[in-house]
């Protein structure tokens, strides 16, 4: 059947001014990292897609290399621009990556122009565009000059290939470097993509404040701890789940310790009436540091429940004193 996206899109989903730019992001996001590549059902990826677009998650999150196989989740996300979201191109933003392996030798991989271009080619390729709306630096390169890859950024810009630019896993001191040259070849960062959750709090330690000073926003990846912080492995490890497939997320981190922290959020979510899913994406939003919650989905039902969140982003002071406790035993 012919997909007609839902006219109410607009009526629930909250938008977040992305730093100093004129873009808004949906406090909720959606990543193709997982389940979305050639080995997962289509039928569910793509339902997956629609109701993400029909709740108003007008961001999707793509790069090089998501599958499996590389690549595989820009050409079904391709497929579905073609089949489902072509007449609302304009109504998304679609952001993709370079910057992890992705073709052999010495040009598929970090950071050099010669890589960040060509693999930006070859992601519209795939996805069927003229241009993505982000596309970020995947992760810092040791062994390229950030100018060059910085210069890449800001060819690609100037190409038309992409609109607006991120880096990805910069530290502050690496992201204050990237802002000083970006400032010099006038092309704005618009976005930093750094992991964040109640479980990994790096970015207060100094990133967020270079983000704020200069403007950039941010998207917080892994925002539930790949699953850790919901429900889910309260009651040991469910069958499908991504702990029982362990290809990003080992069986062994849900411990004795870990579970004891989860099970304490637990409670704590429920007499706030909301899952702990919905309390830890709350929690990654509050104070509105960070402009979008980036999530991934293995069902519908997920999505729907996260987005619920919304309901409920306010802390008492009480509340966060509580959630610092349980995290620091
Ligand atoms: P999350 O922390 O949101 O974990 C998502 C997983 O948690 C789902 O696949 C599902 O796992 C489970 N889940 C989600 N909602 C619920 C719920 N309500 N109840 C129970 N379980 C739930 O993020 P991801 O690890 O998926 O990463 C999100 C995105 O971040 C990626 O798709 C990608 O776009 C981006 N990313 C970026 C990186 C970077 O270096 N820039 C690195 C990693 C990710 P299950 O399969 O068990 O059901």
């Amino acid at each position: 059947m012919v997909y007609q996206a839902s006219e109410v899109r607009y009526e629930h989903m909250h938008y977040r001014k992305t730093g100093n730019s004129g873009i808004q992001l949906p406090l909720i996001s959606l990543g193709l990292w997982h389940n979305f590549g050639a080995v997962d059902t289509r039928e569910n990826g793509r339902n997956m897609i629609r109701r993400a677009f029909d709740l108003g998650i007008t961001h999707f999150d793509l790069a090089n290399n998501y599958g499996p196989p590389p690549g595989s989740a820009e050409l079904f996300f391709g497929e579905m621009l073609k089949t489902d979201l072509a007449p609302y191109r304009d109504e998304l933003i679609i952001s993709s990556k370079a910057g992890f392996k992705m073709w052999d030798g010495p040009y598929g991989d970090w950071g050099s122009k010669k890589y960040l271009v060509s693999s930006l080619d070859q992601s519209l390729k795939r996805m069927g565009l003229d241009y993505v709306d982000i596309f970020y630096h995947h992760r810092p390169d040791p062994n390229t000059p950030i100018e060059e890859t910085m210069q890449a950024l800001d060819l690609l810009v100037r190409q038309g290939k992409a609109l607006y630019i991120g880096i990805s896993n910069y530290d502050a001191k690496e992201t204050a470097e990237a802002l000083k040259i970006l400032d010099e070849l006038g092309t704005p960062l618009l976005i930093h993509q750094p992991s964040y959750s109640m479980l990994n709090r790096w970015i207060e330690d100094g990133l967020q404040k270079v983000l704020e000073k200069n403007g950039v926003g941010s998207i917080a990846f892994v925002p539930l701890a790949q699953g850790l912080l919901t429900s889910k492995y309260l009651n040991g490890v469910p069958e499908g789940s991504r702990a029982s497939k362990e290809t990003s997320l080992s069986r062994d981190s849900i411990n004795e310790e870990m579970l004891s922290k989860i099970t304490q959020l637990n409670e704590l979510a429920s007499e706030r009436n909301q899952s702990l899913a919905q309390m830890s994406l709350a929690w990654v939003l509050r104070e509105g540091k960070v402009t979008s919650a980036l999530i991934g989905a293995s069902k519908v039902e997920q999505i729907e429940e996260n987005v619920k969140a919304l309901n409920n982003l306010e802390f008492t002071n009480k509340e966060i004193s509580k959630i610092d406790a349980i995290l620091s035993k």
